[in-house]
């Protein structure tokens, strides 16, 4: 629509859902016309938006924009991530919270969406400058959160260290010990398998599909994107499962390894250097490094049955698709959030190719980051065992669903209308229930 015509991802994104949602939109038209639920849907609750000004290392005052939107708690307090990347702005953080809606809904866990993040690029910054950061971003996030209101977590960006400095500083200011972050560290209420749980979660569903589709993930070739941490745990989890991983990607280049990537060695320079993919390939004879070029297609040229995009939006387009479907991908499941075009998800799907969008397919982190919350409620810890068992319960539940809702618009094997159409129709279905509002 005209009002958002500055914020293309979130038009887009809405575009793409409710495209997908037709046949339950026509099945019910006059009762979502008649309650104004589309209007009510693809419009945020509120919209929060704030100065971040912090003291940098020169003793120079910057200031970066806070955003926190919270667009529906229909079924849950508002829950979704912190982005800290210097192309966040407010269509983005819109898109990802509505997305989020719909990804929390399949969950099958009682947590509404929300979404939330800065311009603010960690980046080169030392750990001084990132604490003053989040202290001040929390300084005024702190007003509108709660375990009970509204529960950030982690995105790109924001990993332990920053969720610790900002739960110190929530700490500190209302003077309450609860759980009003997920991903934080295990000694002060964070949850065993939370930072494996997206890749996982990813690798869970894949699986799954693969499954009953008579398949399996057992000596197949695995192209992925990304080198954070979805990445890199999807990487462990489908080596596990019996698969080869030969490539991974930064926003700077591209790792082809033939032997499969040394995991062990990604986490050392990715988690505790914090170094670019260059040392990798550094450290590593099988590996070939690639800068990463304009109009070029990175991981998507290397041939592979699996393709698991894990680093950001639109980083999969029609090319990359074509490219995929040349070489004989057979699955393709999105780690990251909207990572293929709309473009690219019609090519691949009319293709044959088993597509599974990110917020079935990757929502096993907001699954644990809700199981970190019932944790912090019971004031209890559960075993690395268990919150993985219920995680991969979760993932194979969620495959089931968005097959189930698939075909009952005949739309078999459409994974992202059966997606969309499960997670919308839950929440559609507390809306009304809780009248105007
Ligand atoms: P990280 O910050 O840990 O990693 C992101 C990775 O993507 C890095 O390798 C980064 O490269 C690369 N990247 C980021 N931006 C760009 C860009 N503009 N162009 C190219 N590469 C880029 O984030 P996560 O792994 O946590 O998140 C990845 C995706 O998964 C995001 O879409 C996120 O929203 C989604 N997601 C994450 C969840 C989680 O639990 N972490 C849960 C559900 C979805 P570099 O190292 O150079 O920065």
């Amino acid at each position: 629509s005209k009002k958002n015509a500055d914020q293309p991802e979130f038009l887009q994104a809405v575009n793409e859902v409710l495209e997908s949602l037709r046949p339950v939109i026509d099945a019910n038209e006059e009762l979502y016309r008649k309650n104004a639920i589309l209007e009510r849907i693809t419009e945020p609750d509120r919209v929060l938006m704030f100065r971040v000004p912090w003291v940098d290392d020169k003793g120079q005052v910057q200031v970066n924009r806070g955003f926190r939107v919270q667009f529906n708690n229909s079924i849950g307090p508002y829950k979704g991530g912190l982005r800290l990347h210097p192309s966040v702005n407010l269509g983005i953080i819109k898109f990802l919270g509505f997305e989020q809606v719909f990804k929390n809904s399949l969950t099958s866990l009682p947590i509404g969406g929300g979404k939330g993040g800065s311009d603010f690029d960690p980046k080169g910054k030392s750990d001084r400058e990132i604490m003053a950061f989040c202290q001040s971003f929390m300084t005024e996030l702190c007003k509108y959160i709660g375990a009970d209101v509204d529960v950030p977590a982690g995105d790109i960006g924001t990993g332990a260290r920053e969720i610790g400095f900002m739960f110190g500083q929530y700490k500190r200011i209302r003077g309450m010990y609860e759980g009003v972050l997920t991903g934080k560290g295990l000694s002060y209420g964070g949850s065993l398998a939370r930072t494996e749980a997206t890749g996982y979660g990813l690798l869970y569903l894949t699986e799954e599909l693969m499954k009953c589709h008579g398949e399996s993930l057992e000596g197949k070739t695995v192209a992925v994107s990304g080198a954070g941490n979805v990445a890199i745990y999807a990487i462990e989890k489908a080596q596990q499962l019996g698969a080869k991983v030969v490539t991974c990607s930064d926003s700077t280049g591209w790792i082809y390894d033939e032997d499969g990537i040394d995991v062990a060695l990604l986490k050392e320079v990715k988690e505790v250097k914090r170094a670019r993919l260059t040392e990798y390939a550094a450290a590593r004879k099988s590996a070939q490094y690639h800068e990463k070029k304009n109009g070029e297609h990175g991981v998507w040229t290397v041939k592979c049955d699996v393709a698991l995009p894990c680093a950001t939006q639109n980083e999969l387009d029609i090319e990359d698709a074509k490219q995929l479907v040349a070489n004989g991908v057979k699955v393709v499941c999105e780690g990251a959030n909207m990572p293929t075009t709309l473009e690219a998800t019609k090519y691949l799907q009319d293709s044959g190719v088993l597509f599974v969008c990110g917020k079935a397919s990757n929502a096993g982190g907001v699954a644990t980051s809700a199981l970190e919350m019932s944790q912090n409620s019971e004031r209890l810890s559960w075993t690395f065992e268990e919150v993985d068992a219920k995680l991969k319960t979760i993932m194979v539940n969620i495959y089931h669903n968005i097959d189930d809702a698939a075909k009952r618009y005949n739309m078999e094997g459409n994974y992202v209308a059966g997606a969309n159409i499960a997670g919308f129709e839950k929440v559609v279905d507390a809306m009304l229930a809780q009248g105007v509002c």
